[in-house]
């Protein structure tokens, strides 16, 4: 199959950049590709196929209630719209016609409100729901929440990720607390998280993952929850969800991804540092260059390996550095996010010892084409 690369001409990736979605975001198992290949193979009574999965899934989880959908953002707006159309059948399709009358804010502290490849506002307005933003860029906490809360607010959402601001702000458990208190439920988007059990014990209504993220499923979401609301998410696709519907294949390959996920062990801490420490000592030879451990900023069990560049004596930006990375014949992708510090990451999870020999050379070469200029 390596020639799809040569058949349309694409790139091989080093991806040492964690789930990403611009680059595929993970590569499934076998098992899962079988269960994928089964799905696409038959045919199936889909509204059985769509209630039994999420049944089994729910006894996997301990939830109530669990619907396999297209991806997490679709996740993210059926479940807005799931909050808003309930059982109401005339909104179901017509739920853009014309301006809402019932409750449809989603209150969102103002520090969840980002963009994660596309932004959580969009896909509340998909869901037709209007953002409203509590607290401050730096903080929320429950008072703030709770004073953004309305007769209007359809929900409260709370977004679970790396992509968020951290401090100063509330915890799930307490948003879960105001949600109560003004009775209206809570939405809680974990796209990218590991524990599939914490956000519906805290209290949450609604929780949603990314398929192909940490579960490692094909492209897919889910939505796990309590009964009547998952039921609600369900009715949307015969509305908004119809655009963003999931397959029979999606369906199968992530309840075996999710059973796989829960039944297998995973990397410790410990073994990422093993498979990082000759990588890193590599690095420690390259002048310019300073690497060391880093654990990952959001508190999940993710070790990374942290490249501090000094950009005088690397002769270039760190930015650069990195487009120089990518734009090579084999396209290598760090995480970013700090670049502007003069830092990198790199996430080992999906990258073979072999390919991190070739991450040094690259950046060796890299930096002495750089040192020369
Ligand atoms: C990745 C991500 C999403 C979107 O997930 P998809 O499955 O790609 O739609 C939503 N929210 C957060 C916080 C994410 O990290």
């Amino acid at each position: 199959m390596s020639s799809m690369y040569e058949k349309y001409g694409l790139k091989p990736v080093i991806n040492a950049s964690g789930r990403m979605t611009i680059l595929g975001v993970s590569t499934p198992s076998d098992d899962v590709a079988e269960t994928v290949r089964y799905g696409l193979r038959h045919y199936f009574e889909m509204k059985d196929l769509v209630d039994k999965t999420g049944a089994y899934i729910a006894r996997l989880l301990e939830v109530e209630n669990a619907v396999v959908v297209s991806c997490a953002s679709a996740g993210i707006a059926q479940s807005v719209a799931a909050v808003i159309v309930k059982d109401n059948e005339w909104l179901l399709e017509n739920l853009h016609a014309e301006p809402l009358t019932v409750p449809h804010d989603i209150v969102t502290p103002k520090g969840h409100n980002v963009n994660f490849g596309a932004p959580v506002g969009t896909m509340v307005q998909l869901g037709g729901g209007r953002l409203v933003e509590a607290g401050y860029a730096n903080e929320c906490s429950a008072a703030q929440l709770s004073a953004a809360v309305t007769p209007q607010t359809a929900a409260i959402l709370y977004i679970k990720s790396h992509h968020c601001v951290q401090k100063s702000h509330l915890s799930v458990a307490q948003a879960a607390a105001v949600a109560r208190e003004h009775q209206v439920p809570l939405i809680v988007d974990a796209a990218a998280e590991e524990d599939l059990h914490c956000y519906y014990r805290d209290g949450a209504d609604l929780v949603i993952y990314s398929g192909a993220k940490a579960l490692e499923g094909p492209t897919s979401g889910l939505v796990i929850g309590r009964r009547q609301y998952v039921e609600w998410v369900k009715r949307q696709s015969a509305g908004i969800g119809r655009a963003m519907k999931v397959g029979k294949e999606g369906i199968l390959g992530l309840t075996q991804a999710i059973e796989n996920y829960l039944s297998q062990r995973r990397p410790s801490s410990a073994e990422m540092v093993a498979k990082m420490t000759p990588f890193i000592d590599g690095l420690n030879q390259l002048p310019g260059v300073q690497a060391s451990v880093v654990w990952d900023a959001a508190g999940r069990d993710i070790a990374r390996t942290e490249i501090r560049l000094d950009e005088r004596v690397i002769g270039q930006s760190t930015a650069a550095l990195v487009q120089a990375l990518k734009a090579g014949d084999v396209a290598i992708y760090f995480r970013g996010y700090k670049a502007n510090e003069g830092k990198v990451e790199v996430d080992v999870r999906s990258v073979t010892p072999d390919q991190l020999e070739t991450i040094v050379d690259r950046l060796r070469a890299v930096i002495a084409g750089g040192a020369r200029a």
